[in-house]
C-alpha cells in the first residue's frame, strides 16, 4: 500500500460542494465532488448525537490540530474517506449552517453569522491528509486495525466494514436508518440505537443464531435482505402478540432464543397479561426480567424469578422455636424425620444441617415470612424440592 502525505488541502477545499443527507444521517461528498465522504463501509454520522461536532469547530478556531485524516485513492479523480469522516462531516455541516457553536459570550453562532475574519480562519486551515493507494483487501484489513480517534468502532461497525457490499448496504438501509418508522416499536424489545448498528446486529444475531460473521460472509453479495427482515419481524410480531403490554424489562431480552423455543406453543394474550401483572405486583419476585420466560415456559421454573429467600434472622428464630418444641416431645426437630421410622426419628439437627422451606410453596401463594417457614433437615428439604 502506497501513502502520500498532503498538507495543502484546506477546510474550504474539503467542504466545497459538501452535501449532507439528513435522511441517512450521512455526509456524502466534498472536494467539489471528488471526495466520497461516507463509503459503504463507514458508519453513520454519530458526532451530532454525541455532542462532538461543536468541539471540532472550536479546535479549529483555537488552532489545535484535528489529527490525521486518511483518504483512499480510488482512481485518478476519485477519493474516499477512510478515516476522518466524522470530523469532515462536522466541518461541512457547520459551514452549511446545520448547527451553531457558542461564542466567547455564550451566544449561539452559525457560520453565516460569524465575522469574516473567523470564517476565513476556518476556511484557510489546512488538514493533514494521508492519501493511500492499495487493493480493496489491503485497505479493508488496514481499516480494521485503525480506530477512529475518540469513538472506536464497535463490533458490528467493524463487521460492516469487513463484509461491506450489497447486503450490508441494504441491511443498513432497513435497520440502521433512524428515520425508519418501526424503530420505536423495535426499541421496546431491542436495546441501543440505529446509528450504532444495534438493530442490525440483533437482527443478524437472531437469524444466524449467534453466528453473525459467518452469516454476513455467506450473504455478502445478496441483492436482497428478505430472510433477515422476515425473521426479525416474525420475532418482534410474536413477542408483541404474546405480551400485549410493553414492560421496561422486556428491552434487551434474548427474544431470538425465546422465539425459537416457544413460538410453536399457543398462548392467550389476555391470560398472559394477567400473569405478568400478578408477578410484577409480587414483592417476592426479585428478577422481573425472568417473568417473560417463566410464563412462556408454563410458570414452573421459579429460578428465573429469583424468588426472595428466607433471611438468616427468620431461619434462626424458626429453628429455635421448632427445636425447643421437638426436645420437649423427645422427637426430631425435622418434622419429616419425626414421622419416619429410622434412626433420625429423634435426631436434633444443628442449624447448619437444616434448610428453610416454604410450608405453602411460593408458587401457590405462600409468603416468605416466618409464619410460612419451616426448617427441615437438608435431605428432606431437597426431597421436597420445588413444589
Ligand atoms: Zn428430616
Amino acid at each position: 500500500m502506497k501513502t502520500t502525505l498532503k498538507t495543502n488541502i484546506t477546510i474550504q477545499d474539503i467542504c466545497e460542494g459538501f452535501v449532507y443527507n439528513e435522511l441517512e444521517g450521512k455526509g456524502l461528498f466534498g472536494l467539489a465532488g471528488k471526495l466520497t465522504i461516507q463509503p459503504e463501509y463507514q458508519r453513520n454520522y454519530i458526532y451530532a448525537e454525541t455532542n462532538k461536532e461543536a468541539p471540532v469547530i472550536e479546535s479549529v478556531l483555537k488552532g489545535y490540530p484535528l489529527g490525521l485524516i486518511y483518504f483512499n485513492k480510488v482512481s485518478e479523480t476519485n477519493l474516499e474517506v477512510l478515516d476522518g469522516q466524522q470530523r469532515i462531516t462536522s466541518l461541512g455541516r457547520f459551514i452549511t449552517n446545520k448547527f451553531a457553536i457558542k461564542d466567547e459570550n455564550g451566544m449561539e453562532q452559525y457560520f453565516s453569522g460569524m465575522a469574516k475574519e473567523k470564517q476565513n480562519r476556518i476556511f484557510e486551515t489546512p488538514l493533514l491528509i494521508y492519501e493511500c493507494e492499495g487493493t480493496e483487501s489491503e485497505i479493508k484489513e488496514w481499516f480494521k486495525t485503525i480506530n477512529i480517534a475518540g469513538i472506536p468502532l464497535n463490533n458490528q461497525e467493524l463487521l460492516n466494514a469487513v463484509y461491506s457490499g450489497q447486503f450490508v448496504t441494504l441491511g443498513k438501509e432497513e435497520f440502521s436508518n433512524s428515520q425508519n418508522s418501526h424503530i420505536q416499536k423495535w426499541s421496546a424489545y431491542v436495546k441501543g440505537s440505529a446509528n450504532r448498528q444495534d438493530f442490525f446486529e440483533r437482527a443478524l444475531d437472531w437469524v444466524s443464531k449467534g453466528k453473525i460473521g459467518e452469516y454476513m460472509s455467506r450473504h455478502r453479495n445478496d441483492d436482497n435482505i428478505s430472510e433477515i427482515k422476515t425473521y426479525f419481524n416474525s420475532v418482534i410480531d410474536w413477542v408483541s402478540s404474546v405480551f400485549t403490554d410493553v414492560e421496561r424489562e422486556m428491552c434487551g431480552l434474548e427474544w431470538g432464543r425465546l422465539y425459537e423455543e416457544y413460538h410453536k406453543n399457543s398462548y392467550s394474550s389476555a391470560t398472559v397479561a394477567k400473569q405478568v401483572q400478578k408477578l410484577y405486583a409480587d414483592p417476592y419476585v426479585k428478577n422481573r426480567k425472568g417473568v417473560f420466560e417463566y410464563i412462556l415456559g408454563g410458570s414452573t421454573d421459579t429460578k428465573l424469578l429469583d424468588v426472595r429467600v428466607f433471611d438468616e434472622a427468620t431461619k434462626k428464630s424458626v429453628y429455635a422455636s421448632q427445636t425447643k418444641t421437638a426436645k420437649g416431645k423427645g422427637m426430631s426437630n425435622c418434622s419429616l424425620c419425626a414421622i419416619g421410622h429410622d434412626a433420625n426419628k429423634n435426631k436434633i439437627w444443628d442449624l447448619k444441617d437444616m434448610d428453610a422451606d416454604h410450608v405453602t410453596a411460593w408458587s401457590r401463594g405462600g409468603a416468605t415470612d416466618s409464619k410460612n417457614c419451616e426448617m427441615l433437615c437438608k435431605t428432606h428439604n431437597r426431597a421436597k424440592g420445588n413444589r
